[in-house]
């Protein structure tokens, strides 16, 4: 097998499904590569061993990773070659306790913002959104799975807030991953030296309307984005939580105080990206199913706190665990639940999806 030609094949085809992730992967006597695919992993090739290990080789070298190290995981990346186009792939290998190597190759699609829209099952939780994003100052604080849609959702607010009239939008991303040409996106390059933290400080200065910061990761993250925040931008970030609750727990983790929090939160958002019922899959649609578009196989579900709410939040925070807590009506488990019910997504899915 040529494996140049392959690779080239490989990348092109998971370019064209619009896959999110390559895995090659090794399994029981051969290599297995699959393409994740509206979430899922899906096999698309067998290879032996000596053509999967090959494969991996060969991407390790191009993208200037030590090709005779097999026990340690690394990192690469690549604007690689497609017959009509460049594409970025970052790369990363780990090894098994054969030391067989997985490969994962991420493709950053670049796609243009225009390509995207929010596919929600309720107009509610988007009209919330909205009126938060409308606002001058404050802090809005994403969490979600990762391919939760929060990008997309983050973009599309946004752009929408900026079509009534001229604003500077700056986002701060580790990598950049929709083109928008009416933001000023800047990326991080641990290479040359540019951090987050001189990415933020620096977009600060610039004094944006409108701030978007890929990721809150740590304590000076943290105190930088509610600096921006209590000094009259409006910031939007995302953060690692399991729901809207956790979000404000991440934040004091991290540092910052419950006084500096209710002064700057004014929206706290958890979503994820739910797969759709198909009728004719008699479950999620498959993504060789044409009876639904590929935009419309999985829909977004959102639980935004905001207002009175928020304040509940704050309350119970502070409150230990045993106390009563008034919980929000339009939590995440009951929307999940209400669109089971309506027949939008499968129990199964409810099941998978509620947050526990
Ligand atoms: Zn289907």
């Amino acid at each position: 097998m040529d494996i140049e030609a392959f690779a080239q094949h490989l990348v092109t085809l998971a370019d064209t499904f619009k896959t999110s992730d390559i895995h090659i992967l090794p399994e029981e006597k051969h290599y297995s590569a699959y393409f994740r695919l509206n979430g899922r992993m899906e096999k698309q090739f067998f290879l032996d061993i000596d053509e999967g290990t090959r494969l991996i080789s060969y991407f390790k070298f191009v993208s200037n990773m030590d090709v005779g190290e097999r026990r340690k995981p690394q990192s690469g990346s690549l604007a690689f070659q497609l017959p009509e186009k460049k594409i970025d792939l970052r790369f990363s290998t780990i090894a098994n306790y054969h030391t067989k190597e997985s490969l994962v190759i991420r493709l950053l699609q670049q796609k243009e913002a225009s390509d995207h829209t929010v596919n929600t099952f309720f107009q509610h939780e988007l009209n919330q959104l909205k009126e938060l994003i409308s606002y001058k100052s404050g802090l809005i604080l994403f969490s979600g799975p990762v391919d939760s849609g929060k990008t997309t959702t983050i973009y599309q607010l946004v752009k929408n807030r900026i079509t009534e009239e001229k604003q500077q939008v700056v986002t701060v991303e580790d990598p950049v991953e929709i083109h928008e040409s009416q933001f000023l996106q800047t990326e991080v390059n641990e290479k040359a030296g540019i951090t987050y933290e001189h990415l933020l400080k620096s977009s600060l200065r610039h004094h944006p309307d409108v701030l978007i910061v890929g990721e809150i990761r740590d304590e000076e993250t943290a105190k930088m984005v509610i600096r921006g925040a209590l000094t009259g931008h409006l910031i939007i970030a995302s953060v690692h939580a399991k729901n809207t609750k956790g979000i404000i727990s991440r934040l004091k983790e991290l540092g910052i105080s419950q006084e500096l929090l209710e002064q700057t939160i004014i929206g706290a958002v958890f979503q994820k990206l739910l797969p759709v019922y198909c009728p004719l899959c008699a479950k999620h649609c498959s993504s060789y199913c044409t009876h639904i578009s590929p935009e419309q196989k999985r829909a977004a579900l959102y639980e935004v706190v905001s207002g009175k709410d928020l304040s509940c939040l704050f309350e119970s925070e502070s409150k230990h665990q045993n106390e009563a807590i008034r919980t929000i009506d339009r939590s995440f488990n009951h929307l999940l639940k209400k669109v089971q019910l309506y027949g939008f997504i499968s129990e199964k899915t409810c099941r998978q999806y509620a947050i526990p």
